[in-house]
C-alpha cells in the first residue's frame, strides 16, 4: 500500500490532510465519502486509524506514478510538517503536486522563479534513484532540496559521521560549503550538518547546528548563515588513529612496502573537496601519487596543471573502482588535481610561478616529518579548506549540480 496525504473526491475537491478539520468532520467525510487518487483516479481509501498517521491508503499500480516506496509514518509525519512550515512562509507551495513532465512527485512543491522541489528521505535509497532524480528536476529548472530524516544522522565522533552512499547525492551547497540536512519529524528539530568534508566513502567531518523547524526560515535552507568551525583537532586525532592502524591494512602495507616508507608521509591524508566523489582514500592515493609521481615530475622543470592531472589520472587508475559512480572521472581528477596542487603550495612545498603552472621550492616534498611540521599543515589545510568553502564557483553555486560532475 501506498499512504497519500491528499485525494479527490466525489465533487474533484482536493481534500488534504494538512487540512484543518474536527475529529467528526473528518469521520463524517469518510463515511460519505468515495475517494480517488489525483493522479490515476483510483479509488483509495481513507484511513483514521490510530497506529498510523491518518493517510488516504492507495494500492500499489503500475498505472499511476505517484508511490514508489512505500512511505513509513515517519515519512508521512515529516512531510506534512514540512508542508506547513514552507506553505507559511510561501503561498505556493503544494504538496505531493506531479509533475507530468518527469512523472514525479515531489513531497513538497514550491512554486517560484526558480522552483524547490522538497524531498524528505528516511528510508534508504540507491545513489542511481537519486542521482536520477537529481537529473530529472535539473532538466526542468527545479532545484531538489534532500531533506534526510532524523534516523539517518549517524554520528561516530564529535564532528565526524556517517554517510551513506546515496546520501552525498543529496547534498546541498551555499556557495561552496557542501551541506547536509535532516529533520527530526518527532522533536521536529533541523540538523544543518554543515562545512562536510570527505574523508572516507562512508565518513565525513561535518559541523552539527541544531535548530527547531519553526524557527528556521526558507532561506536558512538554502543560505545558511555563517557557522565558526574547527576541524584541525578532530583530524588531528583521526590522523593519529589511521597511522596507528596502518599495519593491518593489507593495501597500506603494500604501498609502504612499495616505497619502503615506515608510516604514511605528512604529505598525505588530506581531505580535499573533491574528495567526496572518490572510493579511495585519501592516505592511500596521496602516498603514492607523492612518491610515484610528484617527487620525479618537479624534479627537471615546472609543471602545469594539465600535466599533473594526466599524472594523477594514472595513478588513480591503480586502484580498483577509484570513482563513486555518476560521476564524470576526467572533470574529478583535474579538481581533485588542482586542489591537491593549491594545498601543497600553502604548505610551501611548491611555487606557483604562472596561473596554473607549478616548480618546487627549496623545502623537500619527501623529507617532511616531525610534530611541529604536521601542526602546521593541519592549521594551513584548515583555513585553505574554509576559504575554499566560502568561494563561490561557477559550477557549485547551483544546487543539485551532482549531476554535472
Ligand atoms: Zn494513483
Amino acid at each position: 500500500m501506498w499512504s497519500l496525504l491528499q485525494a479527490l473526491d466525489e465533487n474533484d475537491r482536493l481534500i488534504r490532510f494538512t487540512d484543518k478539520r474536527s475529529y467528526s468532520e473528518w469521520r463524517y467525510l469518510q463515511k460519505a465519502g468515495r475517494f480517488r487518487c489525483p493522479i490515476c483516479n483510483q479509488q483509495v481509501r481513507m484511513r483514521l486509524g490510530t497506529k498510523r498517521r491518518w493517510h488516504f491508503a492507495h494500492q500499489k499500480s503500475e498505472q499511476c506514478p505517484s508511490g514508489g516506496e512505500g512511505e513509513s509514518d515517519e515519512h508521512v509525519r515529516g512531510k506534512q510538517l514540512l508542508f506547513h512550515w514552507a506553505a507559511k512562509q510561501n503561498k505556493a507551495t503544494q504538496l505531493e503536486t506531479y509533475l507530468r513532465e518527469s512523472k514525479q512527485r515531489p513531497d513538497v512543491y514550491i512554486e517560484a522563479s526558480s522552483p524547490l522541489a522538497l524531498e524528505f528521505q528516511c528510508a534508504t535509497l540507491s545513489a542511481k534513484t537519486l542521482y536520477e532524480r537529481n537529473t530529472l528536476y535539473a532538466r526542468q529548472g527545479i532545484s531538489p532540496v534532500w531533506i534526510f530524516g532524523g534516523n539517518r544522522l549517524k554520528r561516530k565522533r564529535r564532528q565526524m559521521f556517517q554517510i551513506h552512499q546515496f546520501e552525498w547525492y543529496g547534498l546541498q551547497y551555499a556557495k561552496r560549503e557542501p551541506f547536509f540536512i535532516y529533520l527530526d519529524a518527532h522533536t521536529e528539530q533541523v540538523c544543518l550538518l554543515r562545512h562536510v568534508v570527505a574523508v572516507l566513502p562512508s565518513l565525513a567531518l561535518a559541523t552539527p547546528s541544531f535548530i527547531a523547524l519553526e524557527r528556521l526560515t526558507l532561506s536558512d535552507l538554502r543560505h545558511p548563515p555563517p557557522l565558526s568551525v574547527c576541524y584541525t583537532d578532530s583530524l588531528s586525532a583521526y590522523r593519529q588513529q589511521v597511522k596507528n592502524n596502518v599495519h593491518r591494512n593489507r593495501l597500506f602495507v603494500h604501498l609502504l612496502g612499495t616505497f619502503q616508507l615506515t608510516n604514511i608521509p605528512l604529505t598525505a591524508g588530506w581531505p580535499l573537496p573533491t574528495q567526496r566523489y572518490l572510493q579511495v582514500s585519501p592516505f592511500l592515493w596521496q602516498t603514492s601519487f607523492i612518491h610515484a609521481y610528484l617527487c620525479h615530475a618537479f624534479n627537471s622543470a615546472p609543471r602545469t596543471l594539465t600535466q599533473i592531472a594526466v599524472l594523477l589520472s594514472s595513478c588513480l587508475r591503480q586502484f580498483r573502482h577509484p570513482f563513486k559512480p555518476y560521476c564524470n572521472p576526467k572533470k574529478v581528477t583535474s579538481h581533485l588535481a588542482r586542489e591537491y596542487l593549491a594545498l601543497l603550495e600553502v604548505f610551501g612545498l611548491l611555487k606557483k610561478i604562472a596561473p596554473a603552472t607549478f616548480i618546487k621550492s627549496d623545502e623537500e616534498i619527501l623529507s617532511c616529518s616531525g610534530k611541529e611540521k604536521e601542526q602546521h599543515f593541519l592549521r594551513c589545510w584548515h583555513e585553505w579548506l574554509l576559504a575554499h568553502h566560502k568561494h563561490a564557483g561557477e559550477a557549485e553555486t547551483k544546487q543539485g549540480k551532482e549531476a554535472s560532475i
